[in-house]
């Protein structure tokens, strides 16, 4: 009997729902249509099997569409974090000029600097693995950000790195950013206005005494062609270009 009843879990287990509804249609034609399919003879005898079966398929259907709608819900809710941001200080959102780290691929990089306050009501953590905003792609990875629920009690410093540029020199630029859960999920920031992180022009002068040239076009740099938001030696222009 113990292996009747292992036989019997291990085909609940190998074979899909699809099998029951086999099951089920064949059972119950033979059942409730017996004449018409002219099986009313071999019917009669195993009617307590067919009734059997009948019941078992429709009930493992039934359980079948239960725990099917079940893990439908449960992976929507686990999917879809509702995720609050609220900015930081806005004096602490700037824009920077670096290049990229692919040293074949010499690139100008905007840098964005803000904070941001993340919460959310799930039982779960909600990993941020990605940020960018709207038009442009990553060029540094973020460090990863781990949301634990809804106290968290200081700020998480943003820094990502972007290509191309999407603003202009001396300009405030304005945004949302995107980031990107550990469920391939996006969760949109409100507009944050990002200040242009001018650099005195005493380190520009500084820093074209040791390195002259400009990281794109290899010509000196004059201070007042110097990019002021730029955290190398490179002409507005090409930054800009
Ligand atoms: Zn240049």
């Amino acid at each position: 009997m113990t292996g009747v009843i292992e036989a019997f879990f291990k085909f609940l287990a190998d074979y899909s729902w699809r099998g029951f509804v086999g099951i089920l249609v064949a059972s119950g034609a033979i059942l409730f249509f017996p004449d018409a399919l002219k099986v009313a003879d071999w019917a009669r005898p195993l009617h307590g099997y067919l009734v059997a079966a009948f019941i078992i398929s429709a009930a493992v259907l039934a359980t079948f569409g239960v725990t099917a709608i079940q893990a439908s819900i449960r992976d929507r809710r686990e999917k879809l974090a509702d995720l609050r941001m609220v900015s930081g200080t806005p004096l602490t959102a700037t824009w920077g000029v670096s290049l990229t780290s692919l040293p074949l691929e010499k690139k100008p990089m905007m840098v964005l600097i803000c904070q941001m306050h993340f919460a959310h009501a799930e039982n779960w953590s909600v990993i941020l693995k990605r940020a960018y905003l709207k038009g442009t792609k990553e060029a540094l990875p973020m460090a990863e950000i781990v949301v634990e629920g809804s106290c968290d009690e200081q700020p998480e410093s943003i820094c990502i790195g972007l290509t191309p540029l999407k603003v202009k020199p001396g300009q405030n630029l304005v945004g949302k950013i995107i980031f990107v859960d550990q469920f391939n999920d996006k969760h949109v920031s409100e507009k944050i206005t990002f200040r242009p992180n001018t650099i005195p022009s005493s380190m520009h002068a500084n820093r074209l005494q040791s390195s002259p040239n400009c990281v794109f076009c290899d010509r000196p740099v004059a201070l007042e062609d110097q990019a002021k938001e730029a955290q190398m030696t490179a002409h507005t222009t090409c930054v800009w270009s």
